[in-house]
Formats: structure tokens, sequence, C-alpha cells
């Protein structure tokens, strides 16, 4: 498994940005996915500025606190708002040109890592945005990404991170919930494509509430929903229970 992406040519992300902080205000990559219409990314919504965020991610950077680290920090823009307000993040990313771009921006502490292979640091608050719960990739990979949380998040620390309810998608198109193999609709596979270059396909997870609130409890976590938007997307807070409570 590649635990991050070593060539430029499987980094379409990375270099997508890169010509956008070069001064191609127009860049974008396409988004190819399994079972979602395609979509774009643009460079200028990837380096976007606080006013710019949404009420999701606004009030997820006001929960933050403590030694941060930023779990697939892209462009870095979550980062850079937190280190100007004189907080200490740490910003990793499994691709080499976001972080040559978080390096260009000036955000001091980034690193190019897969957060699987993060050990030996805990943190008080681990932040994953933009439908961040996706990096685990499907509930397999949610169930790890939970019982990770033992290993990085220091005594009193959280989670926090948002995903997109797709259920009510399916079911009003009367499709089930579960495949015949049984894979829950929010798991998908996405291929990004900039200018000839083309990632590897990588698997993405969108989560229902509920859902991720019965795995947390299994792995003996608690989950609270902080808000939520019309588009059926939430923000959580994951954190250990405390015996006894
Ligand atoms: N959080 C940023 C970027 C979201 S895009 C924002 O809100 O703008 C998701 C990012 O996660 C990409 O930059 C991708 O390279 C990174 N990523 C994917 N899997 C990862 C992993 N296992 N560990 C660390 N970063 C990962």
């Amino acid at each position: 498994m590649t635990r991050c992406i070593l060539a430029k040519e499987k980094d379409p992300l990375g270099t997508m940005l890169n010509d956008f902080c070069g001064g191609d205000a127009a860049a974008f990559l396409n988004v190819w996915s399994s079972t979602l219409e395609m979509s774009t990314m643009q460079g200028a919504t990837m380096l976007r500025g606080f006013e710019e965020m949404n009420n999701i991610e606004k009030c997820a950077l006001a929960a933050c606190r403590g030694r941060i680290l930023d779990v697939g920090a892209g462009a870095g823009c979550h980062s850079l708002v937190l280190q100007s307000k004189g907080l200490d993040v740490d910003a990793i990313d499994i691709s080499p040109g976001c972080v040559e771009v978080m390096r260009r921006r000036g955000i001091e502490k980034s690193y190019h890592c897969n957060i699987l292979d993060v050990r030996n640091s805990r943190y008080d608050t681990v932040l994953m945005l933009m439908n961040g719960i996706g990096i685990s990739g499907s509930l397999d990979g949610l169930n790890l990404y939970i019982q990770q949380l033992d290993t990085i998040l220091a005594p009193g620390g959280q989670l926090l991170v948002d995903s997109t309810d797709l259920t009510g998608k399916f079911l009003e198109q009367g499709e089930a919930l579960y495949d015949e193999e049984g894979r829950y609709c929010g798991e998908t596979d996405f291929v990004m494509i900039y200018k000839g270059l083309r990632s590897d396909p990588f698997s993405w997870l969108y989560v229902d509430f509920e859902l991720l609130r019965t795995i947390c409890s299994f792995h003996g976590y608690r989950c609270d929903k902080l808000i939520e938007t019309g588009e059926k997307q939430f923000l959580a807070k994951i954190y250990p229970c405390i015996v006894g409570q």
C-alpha cells in the first residue's frame, strides 16, 4: 500500500496547487468518481481564506485547542489560520506538491507524512476537514482510524472531522444503502486528473452521523455533532468516553 505519493507524475493535486501559486489563477483539476458525479477542484478553493470558509470550517477552527495536527492539510488553509492565531500546528499531507505549497505559504511545520505513520506524537486536537473522514477510505478503514486515535490523542484530546450524509440521496433514488457485495453507499473510488497527470485510484468515504457514532462507541469513543448544514454536511467531535460516565 502506498503510504505517501513519491512521484510528481502521480501528484496532480500538488502540481495544480503549485501552478496556482505560480500565477495560474484558473488552475483546477478533474475528479472522477466510481459512484458520484464527476467534479472539479479549483486552486482558488483550495487556497481559500478564512472569510471564504463555510460555517463547518469556522466552527472547527474555533474549537481547536492545544497542540494541533491538521491531517490532509492540502494547501494548508486551516493551518495558516491557526498558525496566525499563534496556535501550535503540525500540518501533514501525503502529496509532496501540497507540502511544497504549504512551505511556500509560510506554514512552519508542514510534513510529507501519512496519518497512518504518525507515531510518538500526541495531539490535543486532530483536525480533518473538507469531508475529512474520507481519508479513511471505507468503513473498515474508519474502524482502523478510530482505533489509531488511542495513540495520537493526548489525554483529553479530540478529533474534529466533517463528512456528508449521502444516505438520503441514495434512498430517494430507490437505491440500497449497501450493495450486493455489502459495500456502503458512502464508499467511492476517486481518480484526480490534471494536465495529463493521473493519480492512482484511491478510496474515499462519506459517512452518515449515526453510523459514525455507532462505530465510535464500539471503540470507546463519544461522537457529538457540533453543527450541520442544509447540504447534509456535518462536523463531529470525537473523544474518548470516560470510564464510569
Ligand atoms: N484539508 C484540506 C485539503 C482537503 S483534500 C482542505 O480542507 O482544504 C484532502 C487532502 O488529504 C489531500 O491534500 C490529500 O493529499 C490528503 N491525504 C489523503 N490521504 C491522506 C493520508 N492518509 N494522510 C495524510 N494526508 C492525506
